[in-house]
């Protein structure tokens, strides 16, 4: 150990400075015990030190933190050589000021993505059998308006998307957690359907959904700002007063959808085929009547060809 390292570990100044810490973050360890943590040789001089690589270590600690790290769960979309570790570490190294490790899971990965561009696939959803490989083979198809949303969902602000599964919602959910993270929750059914056209489709309406709060909509903090600004952009584009995203979805996605899921699929029938799927997950409720019943009776017999089709795409 350095003379200047074991000054600091033994001065009163330390001693006081960790007890310091102990008190401010109501931790049930002893100075001896932060001092073990914090290592020997690591720093020289107390105070802001201290507190700074002591936060750190107790940041690493985290069980939650740990998971990310373990699981490798979080990835730069511009960078994908960066490890979860070399990303929190980075976020650490900027973050001496802040009680980093006591905030909150949801503050915690607000303030992450506040320092860059970060997608977190978090446990449950990579555990989610038949959702994770159908995620990945959309992430995987080249060129693709929804793999590049995947790859890079955020165009004008630092954001962390986290993709999770859930209880809520009869197939998913986006919601604005905070200034900069989003997470989307994809029902857990899907861990085990076998309908893996289902399962795309839901997640490209999500998809679309996390693209609407990110890249068309721009400058939003909460909820709240996100709606009043899409109520803004909806009426400068359309001159409407108020459209929900699904309305949107109707006028402009829904073929894309379409061209996806035909892809996906291998190309096997044209894209009207799959406009049956496309409106049924979750637009024709918000808006019935859109379409003719003829033409939605069309869709629906195309539909049952796919259906019925012994090469469906399978996900394994
Ligand atoms: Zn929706």
């Amino acid at each position: 150990m350095s003379t200047c390292a074991w000054q600091a570990v033994q001065s009163d100044v330390c001693q006081t400075a960790a007890a310091n810490f102990i008190n401010k973050y109501k931790l049930s360890i002893s100075v001896a015990e932060l001092d073990a943590l914090v290592g020997e040789g690591k720093f020289c001089g107390c105070e802001g030190t201290y507190n700074c690589k002591a936060n750190k270590l107790l940041f690493f600690a985290r069980e939650d933190v740990k998971e990310i790290i373990d699981n490798n769960l979080l990835y730069d979309s511009n960078n994908a050589n960066l490890s979860s570790f070399d990303i929190l570490q980075s976020y650490t190294n900027s973050q001496c000021d802040e009680n980093i490790a006591s905030m909150t899971y949801d503050d915690l990965m607000d303030d992450i993505g506040a320092s860059g561009d970060f997608i977190l696939e978090d446990i449950y959803f990579k555990d989610c059998k038949n959702l994770y490989c159908v995620y990945n083979d959309i992430k995987n198809l080249p060129n693709n308006y929804y793999s590049k949303l995947i790859k890079d969902l955020h165009e004008d602000k630092t954001l962390l998307i986290e993709m999770s599964v859930g209880t809520h919602g009869e197939s998913g959910t986006v919601q604005i957690i905070g200034d900069n993270y989003i997470r989307m929750s994809i029902n857990q059914h899907d861990c085990i359907n076998t309908d893996f056209i289902g399962i795309a489709q839901t997640l490209l309406h999500e998809l679309k959904h996390i693209d609407f709060k990110t890249t068309l909509i721009s400058g939003w903090s909460n909820n709240d700002e996100y709606r009043a600004m899409w109520r803004a952009w909806v009426n400068k584009k359309y001159g409407i007063e108020y459209y929900n995203e699904h309305h949107i979805m109707v006028l402009e996605y829904m073929k894309l959808e379409a061209n996806t899921l035909r892809l996906i699929d291998g190309n096997q029938f044209p894209y009207d085929h799959y406009l049956y799927i496309v409106w049924k997950g979750g637009l024709e409720i918000d808006w019935q009547g859109a379409f003719s019943e003829s033409t939605v009776d069309d869709w629906k017999e195309k539909n049952e060809k796919i259906q019925s089709n012994p090469n469906k795409y399978k996900c394994n």
